[in-house]
């Protein structure tokens, strides 16, 4: 698709609904106009639950091997249609192309494991007969649909992250309203097209854009949308929690993630998977490694090979092949950057590499000796900042570790299992990793966070969970 000035009306009930306001959007890498983008009102909002509303119950109906052949069906187009997905995701987020395939290539995956687990929803049987006064009688649990889902998205996985909401409720036989970042409609509306051409019943998936403070807090106060599945800022996702009142709630929200380098593993490796995990698509990636503490033995050797692998990176166009650092989502988020870097610097933290602004890209910079209670720790970074401490042991690594309000995944390397298994007993995250970084995630695995790093867990099986209500029949036999 070629994405130059096209113009995007919502989606609403399997049609496009054009709006009084459409606002441009912009390259975040060369701040060229690409795309007309309509902006929805509250109005708007109320049409989209009401095409929700008349989808319900068509979806609530549907047999699971039919809402399976639909997210099936999608997993195959997006797959077929992949270049021109990639294509978007580079034009609106900067992504650089080879990740952005990536992530195209893992969003098939998520619709796949989408369709396979909707014919798994199944429940389980209750002996009743375990309490007195309970003989004589079947108990089993069944999952219906919970009703409609309201999917807010952010900007840095416009196609997976959308998927992980997406594929779940049609899964679960919700219909879904989406609202997609601000910077990303084109993703939303990409997929609103497949999914189109796969047979999603009309007002299946509804996509309004428009911005969070009102199309996002119309659809969270609701009454008629039964759960909010967020993916986000902690402040947005507090926000909506109070919101949403007695609605599900998911929250996948930031993190600090870090990792932990033992003494005696082999640090090229190490540096290899470091250098990816803190740099990838900017460092705006929620699991983003930020922090890493390396014990003292190896840290003077991890520095010089994290700082030697850091610069082979090539900054530039996120179109280009080569590629791998490309421009922030915003000029703001540059300026913050830099001001962090500054304020820790100013309270003493070293420079081992970076940092200088072409335009909008910021270069991979590398921090060592950081005040822990300077923002680059202690708050979430979202951009391509690691910092790299030395530690005398990996217990006092990770209660470096724990000493954040965030707690997503964490990584620790070390040759020693008991260490390691110590190390999954103290953690406090929603997922520690050992011998790897915590920038990996496949789709099908639990994933979400503890403290401000959100609740309940994504990952198809486990977001299902979350998008579908338990119902208990009991037979009485007596
Ligand atoms: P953001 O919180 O600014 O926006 C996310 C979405 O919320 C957008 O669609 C936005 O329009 C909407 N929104 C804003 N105000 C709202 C309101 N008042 N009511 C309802 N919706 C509102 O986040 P972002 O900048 O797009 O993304 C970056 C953040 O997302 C980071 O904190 C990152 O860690 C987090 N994130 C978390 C995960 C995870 O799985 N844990 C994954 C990716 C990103």
């Amino acid at each position: 698709m070629n994405t130059t000035l096209v113009k995007k009306d919502l989606y609403i009930g399997g049609g496009h609904v054009a709006t009084n306001d459409y606002v441009p959007l912009y390259s975040p890498y060369n701040q060229m106009k690409i795309a007309e983008v309509a902006e929805a009102s509250r109005a708007d909002v109320d049409q989209a639950v009401e095409a929700a509303e008349k989808a319900r119950l068509i979806l609530r109906k549907m047999p699971a091997h039919k809402r399976a052949a639909i997210l099936e069906k999608i997993a195959r187009i997006l797959d077929e249609r992949s270049e021109e997905a990639a294509k978007i995701i580079a034009s609106e987020a900067a992504k650089p192309i080879k990740f952005a395939r990536g992530e195209v290539a893992r969003t098939v995956q998520t619709y796949k494991f989408a369709a396979e687990e909707a014919k798994r929803i199944g429940g389980e049987t209750i002996p009743l007969d375990a309490a007195p006064g309970g003989e004589n009688r079947i108990a089993y649990t069944i999952r219906e649909p919970v009703g409609i889902v309201a999917a807010i998205t952010p900007f840095n996985f416009p196609m997976n992250l959308v998927a992980h909401k997406v594929g779940p409720s049609i899964a679960a036989g919700n219909p879904v309203i989406l609202k997609p970042a601000e910077q990303t409609p084109l993703s939303a509306y990409f997929l609103a097209e497949i999914a189109e051409d796969a047979g999603m019943p009309a007002g299946g998936l509804n996509v309004v854009t428009g911005k969070g403070e009102t199309v996002g807090d119309a659809l969270v106060k609701d009454p008629r949308i039964k759960a909010v599945t967020f993916t986000g800022s902690p402040e947005v996702g507090k926000l909506i929690r109070r919101n949403a009142e007695l609605k599900k709630v998911t929250l996948e929200l930031g993190s600090n993630s870090g990792v932990i380098v033992d003494q005696g593993v082999d640090v090229d490796k190490v540096v290899k998977r470091a250098v990816q995990g803190a740099f990838a698509f900017q460092g705006q990636v929620c699991i983003s490694l930020q922090r890493i503490y390396v014990h003292e033995n190896i840290y003077e050797e991890f520095i010089k090979k994290f700082t030697a692998e850091t610069q082979q990176l090539r900054l530039g166009d996120p179109h280009d092949e080569d590629t791998d650092i490309s421009a922030m989502i915003s000029k703001d988020d540059v300026t913050r950057s830099v001001d962090w870097i500054e304020e820790a610097i100013k309270a003493g933290a070293g420079l081992a590499s970076g940092y200088s602004i072409h335009g909008h890209i910021l270069s991979p910079t590398v921090l060592v000796n950081v005040d822990p209670n300077t923002k680059v720790s202690c708050q979430e970074v979202f951009a391509p900042i690691v910092m790299i401490n030395k530690v005398s042991s990996v217990k006092e690594a990770v209660a470096y570790m724990n000493d954040s309000k965030y707690g997503l995944q964490a990584g620790v390397y070390t040759n020693d299992i008991g260490v390691g298994l110590d190390a999954v007993d103290e953690l406090e995250v929603g997922g520690v990793l050992i011998n790897d970084i915590p920038t990996f995630r496949v789709d099908h695995m639990p994933y979400g966070g503890i403290k401000e790093s959100g609740t309940g867990r994504e990952g198809l099986k486990y977001a299902i969970d979350e998008l579908s209500e338990m119902k208990l029949v009991i037979i009485n036999k007596n």
